[in-house]
């Protein structure tokens, strides 16, 4: 059984702060600021150059993925990390489109998260070839998985709602379609279990600064079934994904497996703060996790729908049709949400009406959860959000 005040007690989290944002951004692992400061001065300071060969910097995009395997149920040897996620959602998408030459739809749905949208708008315009994005309801994607669809590009939580998509039931139709799949597992990884073995899932890839705590910034993972890995062209041929980088070639051949989907220059400061986040995970097991993730939402939920007649749920009631988020939708859920913040219940608002918590069992428990659905129902029933202050927008909402 995971000790999971032990794996509070590994993260550094402001006093008096119910931190329900850990989907968006993870918190800060204690481990992570001493890791950085070694890794800095013991290896960038003091190995210069030779920290590529002696400190192993070169393999730690496929270390990593290797730790970030076991938690998506991939095989070890066949993940990778780099760039950010958009950059990996398009170069999955390009491979897989490659791989499907005579079809020209990418199947997607109206609650992906937009930037996967738009990857997937600007591949189009530069192929000019005449693909078309299908963008559908998330409810209608398994019917619109027919054969003129050559990849369906998926997110399996929707960030907004929290609705979560049957990925083995989605993927064997895209197969039986004759359709590739990419899964985005930005609200999965280190959320709830993921199979992508047992789903047969063809690429995936995600994001660590949300439910893994990799911090802000912290590199996307790609994933490439074993069956496709030394046939994908990697859209982005860099160097590093180079069969013989340092061979220096004039024309590039892909590396083998899951390395042709290194680009660049592994990003190596950010990718030990995130070694210092995956130390935490090893205390625990995704099916502990998600237990305690729907224990928590559905705390949280039934307490705050009690006292807060204004507020919609907007997530599933079902747990197995959910991630580990619970929005409800308010009119005014911008300032209501700039008031739980000063109040020190921090969620956020995504547009145009919901308020989002997210359910993170290794820095959540049971009392965090009573005290926010407290301030919630304070704040809610009376109206201390009503104030000019709570109602201009930042930047980042
Ligand atoms: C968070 C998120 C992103 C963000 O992409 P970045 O390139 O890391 O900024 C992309 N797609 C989905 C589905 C997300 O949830």
């Amino acid at each position: 059984m995971t000790d999971f005040a032990a794996t509070k007690a590994m993260f550094d989290l402001p006093a008096g702060m119910v931190y329900l944002d850990g989907n968006s951004l993870g918190p800060l692992p204690r481990a992570a600021a001493a890791r950085v400061a070694r890794m800095i001065a013991d290896e960038w300071g003091q190995m210069l150059i030779t920290g590529w060969n002696k400190a192993g910097w070169m393999e730690q995009p496929t270390r990593v993925g290797d730790r970030i395997a076991r938690l998506i149920g991939a095989e070890a040897g066949h993940v990778v990390m780099g760039d950010t996620l958009s950059v990996k959602v398009y170069q999955a998408l390009a491979s897989a489109l490659e791989m499907r030459p005579g079809r020209r739809v990418i199947l997607s749905d109206s609650g992906n998260f937009p930037s996967d949208l738009y990857m997937a708008e600007g591949l189009i315009a530069s192929l000019a070839r005449g693909h078309e994005l299908r963008v559908v309801a998330p409810e209608d994607v398994a019917a619109n998985i027919t054969e003129e669809v050559a990849v369906t590009l998926i997110t399996e939580v929707d960030y907004r709602t929290g609705r979560k998509h049957d990925m083995a039931d989605l993927t064997a139709r895209a197969h039986a379609a004759g359709a590739l799949t990419i899964w985005d597992l930005a609200h999965s990884a280190g959320a709830l279990p993921v199979d992508l073995v047992g789903c047969k899932a063809d690429f995936a890839v995600g994001c660590t600064y949300k439910y893994i705590n990799g911090g802000p910034g912290a590199p996307a993972f790609i994933y490439v079934a074993p069956r496709h890995a030394d046939t994908a062209r990697p859209a982005l041929s860099g160097w590093l994904g180079h069969e013989a980088p340092f061979a220096f070639d004039t024309s590039y051949r892909p590396g083998a497996g899951i390395e042709r989907m290194r680009v660049g220059t592994p990003p190596v400061l950010a990718l030990a703060a995130l070694e210092a986040a995956l130390d935490i995970w090893e205390m625990t097991t995704m099916q502990e996790i998600r237990s305690a993730s729907i224990a928590l939402s559905e705390q949280f939920m039934n307490g705050v729908e009690a006292a807060c007649p204004m507020l919609t749920l907007a997530s599933p009631r079902d747990a197995d049709q959910r991630g580990s988020q619970v929005s409800f939708r308010f009119k005014n859920g911008y300032a209501a949400i700039q008031a739980l913040i000063a109040r020190g219940v921090v969620g956020d608002f995504r547009a145009p009406d919901i308020m989002r918590f997210g359910f993170t069992p290794l820095f959540i428990d049971a009392g965090d959860v009573d005290k926010a659905a407290a301030i919630i129902a304070d704040v809610m029933n009376n109206r201390l959000w009503d104030k000019p202050e709570f109602k201009t927008r930042a930047r980042v909402t």
